[in-house]
């Protein structure tokens, strides 16, 4: 590009935020000129990553078209913002030039985060985001491999949440001595309750991923090349320089430097944003990773780092910049992964949260078969809801299944989202079929709702009802 061009609505991002925010202007307003600044060659599938690691298919299968924007008349410019100035409504990128605007979405994401033990600038540490980060790993796991005549090659992951998990079953799948070290003292610790864990630690046991729970790291070591990974608890996980790796699965941190002197609004999460997302300037708003939001549940600050979030973010910026009507009124944080043979979900606040955020709660649980109990492989569909104590309002749930998960996951977001009791829930109409369900006679979440109906009934002081109770 050269010298100054003006358009209607600038994007700052092409993830999920800016390509979902270009889609819904030019569905309602095909003549807004929309122009998206996204510098690196390929968009990505974030949550493919782990199987292209892992070789189910190539990188390339990850990679988001261009079309996504420039198929619905989106201008697509590969270049970065290195100033904005947001008072005269005009961004610098990367040639010079500048893009003048009318209305501005900042979309910019956010970064792994790598915490700064001693020895974290070594090579052959990595974090999982971007193309390049995939290919270097890629590229680590074919080297370790290759060099498997020096012995078994050994993967470090650090963060045994979602992508830490998803990370070390795929090193595993290639042979690899794989460690998972996480400071909690069970996996998935954002996703679900310490109660619901145990069968998640058995299935990464069975693939025979070495599990340091209740863990930190200390230190990593090396001259030039990560070697030994100090562990909180004194032990060492011996690496060899130059074969092996060392992977971080343990957060984000909103891209957001570039706003730091604008007059935006900014917490540590990122950018604050209203229910229209809008910011405290009046022509920008921002979506996505990059954002500080609230709960939908309590209205208090929480974290919400999904695409799943990114999304529906994105069509109510798009629709309140068109002057129609729109509200996110925030986030549930509906998430699922794949461990092993178990399916894994979990929505709205956990036991472990809703305490820490004041609620006073009781849980219940439900467990069938997955299938008809003749059928083959009947499996198991367990369910913790977590209620308010006094209203019996949903807070959340968790969903551990030999099956999908995420359509139970997102009917119990539905009933978070809506306030729903235990009544509520104990009256669902539910489908029963020998292949897809339990009997007719029984389904989980209905089962755990009406334990939370009947909850005086048990006792005056609510307990937990045993898994596998019902
Ligand atoms: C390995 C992995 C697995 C995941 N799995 C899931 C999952 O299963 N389900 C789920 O819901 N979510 C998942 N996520 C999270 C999800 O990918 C993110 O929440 C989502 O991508 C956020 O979208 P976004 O548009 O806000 O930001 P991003 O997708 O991060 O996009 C940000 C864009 O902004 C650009 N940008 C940044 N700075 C500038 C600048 N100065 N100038 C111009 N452009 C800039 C970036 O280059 C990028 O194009 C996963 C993430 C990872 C890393």
């Amino acid at each position: 590009m050269e010298g100054t061009e003006q358009t209607d609505v600038l994007i700052i991002g092409g993830g999920p935020g800016g390509i979902q925010c270009t889609n819904t202007i030019k569905h309602y307003s095909p003549e807004t000129k929309v122009t998206v600044l996204r510098p690196e060659t390929h968009s990505m599938v974030y949550c493919a990553i782990p199987y292209a690691i892992e070789g189910l298919f190539p990188i390339d299968r990850t990679f988001k078209k261009d079309g996504l924007i420039t198929g619905v008349g989106g201008i697509l410019v590969r270049q970065k913002a290195v100033q904005v100035d947001l008072k005269n409504k005009v961004v610098t990128i990367e040639d010079g030039s500048q893009i003048k605007f009318d209305k501005l979405l900042i979309a910019t994401g956010a970064s792994p985060f790598v915490p700064p033990v001693p020895g974290s600038d070594l090579e052959r540490i990595f974090t999982v985001k971007t193309e390049d980060d995939t290919r270097a790993i890629i590229k680590a796991v074919e080297e370790g491999k290759q060099k498997s005549d020096t012995g078994t090659p050994k993967a470090v992951v650090v963060g045994a949440g979602a992508i830490g998990i998803e990370q070390a079953l795929a090193y595993r799948a290639h042979g690899f001595e794989t460690h998972l070290v996480e400071m909690m003292p069970y996996p998935l610790p954002q996703l679900l309750d310490e109660d619901m864990a145990g069968p998640i630690i058995d299935e990464l046991k069975d693939a025979g991923v070495i599990l340091h729970l209740g863990i930190s790291l200390k230190a990593l070591h090396g001259e030039k090349y990560v070697g030994d990974v100090d562990l909180s608890d004194g032990s060492t996980i011996e690496l060899k320089e130059g074969r092996d790796f060392v992977v971080f699965g343990i957060g984000m941190r909103p891209d957001i430097d570039l706003f730091r002197d604008t007059g935006l609004k900014i917490e540590k999460d990122g950018i604050v944003v209203d229910e229209h997302m809008r910011t405290s300037i009046t022509h920008v708003w921002a979506v996505g990773d990059c954002v500080h939001f609230k709960s939908g549940i309590d209205g208090k600050p929480i974290g919400g780092k999904l695409a799943t979030n990114a999304v529906p973010m994105a069509k109510v910026a798009a629709r309140d910049m068109l002057g129609l009507s729109a509200r996110y009124k925030g986030y549930f944080n509906g998430a699922a992964t794949v461990v092993g043979k178990l399916r894994v979900g979990g929505t709205g606040f956990s036991e472990r949260i809703a305490k820490a955020r004041g609620y006073e709660v009781f849980v219940t649980y439900g467990e069938t078969t997955a299938r008809f109990p003749m059928m083959p492989d009947p499996g198991l569909v367990r369910i913790k809801l977590i209620f308010e104590k006094g209203t019996k309002r949903l807070l959340g749930g968790q969903v551990l299944a030999t099956e999908a998960v995420a359509e139970r996951v997102d009917l119990l977001t539905l009933s978070v989202q809506h306030e729903f009791t235990a009544q509520d829930l104990a009256e669902l109409s539910y489908s029963a079929q020998p292949w897809q369900s339990h009997l007719p006679a029984r389904n989980a979440i209905v089962e755990a709702a009406t334990k939370a109906v009947d909850m005086e009934l048990y006792t005056d002081q609510p307990e937990p009802v045993e898994p596998g109770a019902a």
